[in-house]
């Protein structure tokens, strides 16, 4: 058995809540564009947005295996819905590395219960990849920073209450970025308008302006001058939930297709009495169980504060994406035209498996990250 029994429990809790309550809206979350509130109080309620955080910061205290496999149960049924973990975890992680006592205590408690969302706010129009040359800026001013910048692409922008910017306090590139939070309110705060999306199309992204955004000191995140290193060790932790999530998307797709090609007739047989229909089935079952276990390996190298982490990490986001990429397509290939028809959820998982290949890091990105790893490698 791979899981502990405090594993094995979370999981079920969420694979019972993703069956019996997520999965019923998650067409009409796809349909209807917008954020699920009520699956956000639903996972807050059964202390999903917290399992891997400590429980004096209002989490569950358990671990990240925990948390990952709990992502691709939810994922599994709504790739909407799980962005808004997987958001979630984003924003707490930076807190949680290198926030204060103070802060952990005020911003991790409300976003590890769902009380409130989190939005992390990295890419800007001319820094996506190549993060370190973003502009957003932040200046000293007395006991106050000013911050001024434009980010692109922010999930649940505007729905969010939290939200942490990555800024520039000097020029020097890498080793002048700072992290700063942000509360929703804030004077200069503004919102653009709702990303029209091609998949996870119930997570809301926007666009986000700060203009003279004043902020007390207390409000960075970590040392001055130290946020390029802490944002690397963010994307160490969450990129193995995005590979849950993928996970999850490309199993989704793989079991629905399972079962319509036992049902399905052609030639008087079922589909799946065609070797080549087996060969796919087979591929894709391969590739989703090689995908699980690199991000459970991921998580746990995680969990055991490993510093082996980096190449783990970016793999099992890396092929996880691909695999659902692929799975997908695949799923809406068995499916025939029954496919590529909305009435049937793998044309849904097809275009939400679609981003898991870009965001937090592309997987151009990801295997330049590898490769350096292992060149590097003593
Ligand atoms: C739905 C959605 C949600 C998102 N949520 C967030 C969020 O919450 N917070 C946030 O900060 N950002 C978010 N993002 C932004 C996302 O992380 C970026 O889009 C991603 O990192 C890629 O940056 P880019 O779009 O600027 O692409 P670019 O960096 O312009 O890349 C374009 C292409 O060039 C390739 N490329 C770039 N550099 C290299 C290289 N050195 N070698 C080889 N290939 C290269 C890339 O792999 C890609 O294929 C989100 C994006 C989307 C679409």
């Amino acid at each position: 058995m791979l899981l502990t029994e405090q594993q094995e429990m979370i999981q079920m809790v969420a694979k019972r809540i993703a069956k019996e309550k997520i999965a019923l809206s998650a067409k009409d979350v796809d349909e209807g564009g917008h954020l699920s509130w009520e699956n956000v109080r639903i996972m807050g309620e059964n202390g999903l947005f917290g399992v891997h955080v400590p429980e004096e910061y209002g989490g569950v205290g358990s671990d990240m295996v925990s948390h990952v496999a709990v992502v691709e149960e939810i994922a599994a049924v709504c790739a909407s819905t799980s962005v808004t973990l997987s958001t979630q975890a984003l924003t707490i992680a930076p807190f949680l590395i290198a926030g204060t006592e103070a802060q952990k205590r005020k911003y991790v408690t409300p976003l590890a219960t769902g009380q409130v969302l989190g939005s992390f706010g990295i890419t800007e129009p001319g820094a996506g990849s190549d993060v370190s040359s973003l502009k957003t800026t932040a200046v000293k001013s007395g006991d106050s920073y000013i911050l001024n910048g434009h980010k692109v692409f922010i999930t649940n922008a505007g729905e969010s209450e939290i939200y942490v910017f990555v800024t520039r306090t000097s020029e020097e590139r890498t080793r002048g970025i700072s992290l700063f939070v942000v509360e929703k309110g804030t004077s200069g705060l503004t919102f653009g308008k709702k990303e029209d999306k091609m998949g996870i199309r119930g997570s809301v992204t926007r666009e986000i302006f700060l203009e003279n955004v004043v902020v007390p000191k207390e409000n960075m995140i970590g040392e001055e001058g130290h946020g390029f290193k802490v944002l690397m060790n963010v994307f160490n932790e969450t990129r193995p939930v995005v590979g849950a999530q993928a996970t999850g998307i490309a199993r989704g797709a793989y079991e629905y297709c399972l079962n319509y090609v036992k049902e399905r007739k052609q030639f008087n047989r079922p589909l799946h009495q065609f070797q080549m229909v087996q060969a796919m089935l087979a591929d894709m079952a391969m590739r989703i169980e090689a995908s699980r276990l690199l991000v459970w390996k991921a998580a746990s190298l995680i969990d055991q504060n490993s510093p082996n982490v980096i190449a783990q990490s970016s793999m099992a986001k890396c092929f996880a994406s691909d695999t659902a990429m692929e799975v997908t397509t695949n799923a809406v290939q068995l499916l025939g035209g029954y496919g590529y028809i909305k009435d049937y959820p793998v044309e849904r998982m097809m275009r939400d498996a679609k981003i898991t290949q870009i965001y937090e890091g592309t997987n151009q990105i990801q295997r330049i990250i590898i490769a350096n790893q292992l060149i590097n490698q003593d």
